[in-house]
């Protein structure tokens, strides 16, 4: 979660670190008031799939917080060492226990507000035989008439589930980009 200020010590030495703008910058930066190290902090990745099956897509209830017990689709942040698809694929496997065949990128969401951007491939999943992780309590297909829309754990799950079926009824899934909050 984006948190302005949230640098208390430096990194590199553990002494206090101070929020003040650099010579030759034009933001505030956590800067170390003892060895001078600079901490940049930059927007974080949140990269996930939409597994669909026909015309249901498979959900996982979260058991961890933040939003404990609510329904989101396999998500999680992007690891260094892996690309966007790579960390969508690995999350799906991690939370859901399921085997996909990933497709096209489908969303890029703009959470500017927490400092995040999310992306959604679509995915096709191989079969209906889930293995939820431990940070899923329950892991389970819907079709549109069933998602529970007022349980979902974030907005951009919320705008790429509605694109999702959307696309579905017009037999045509483009990719879609937009900046929440
Ligand atoms: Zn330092």
């Amino acid at each position: 979660m984006f948190n302005p200020r949230s640098i208390k010590h430096c990194r590199a030495c553990g002494a206090p670190a101070q929020y003040r703008v650099p010579a030759d910058d034009n933001r505030e930066r956590a800067t170390c008031t003892v060895c001078g190290t600079i901490h940049y902090e930059n927007p974080l990745n949140v990269v996930g799939t939409v597994p669909a099956w026909g015309e249901q897509v498979l959900l996982c209830r979260r058991a961890i917080e933040p939003r404990y017990g609510l329904w989101t689709l396999p998500a999680g942040f992007m690891e260094l060492g892996e690309t966007v698809r790579d960390g969508a694929l690995r999350e799906t496997i991690e939370e859901a226990g399921a085997q996909v065949e990933m497709q096209d990128l489908y969303t890029m969401l703009n959470v500017v507000r927490v400092g995040q951007v999310h992306f959604f491939y679509r995915a096709r999943l191989l079969d209906t035989h889930f293995e939820p992780g431990p940070e899923t309590l329950e892991a389970r297909l819907f079709r549109e008439d069933e998602v529970p829309w007022d349980e979902i754990a974030f907005r951009t799950v919320k705008e790429t589930l509605r694109h999702w079926f959307d696309d579905r009824r017009t037999g045509r899934f483009g990719f879609h980009a937009a900046d929440i909050g």
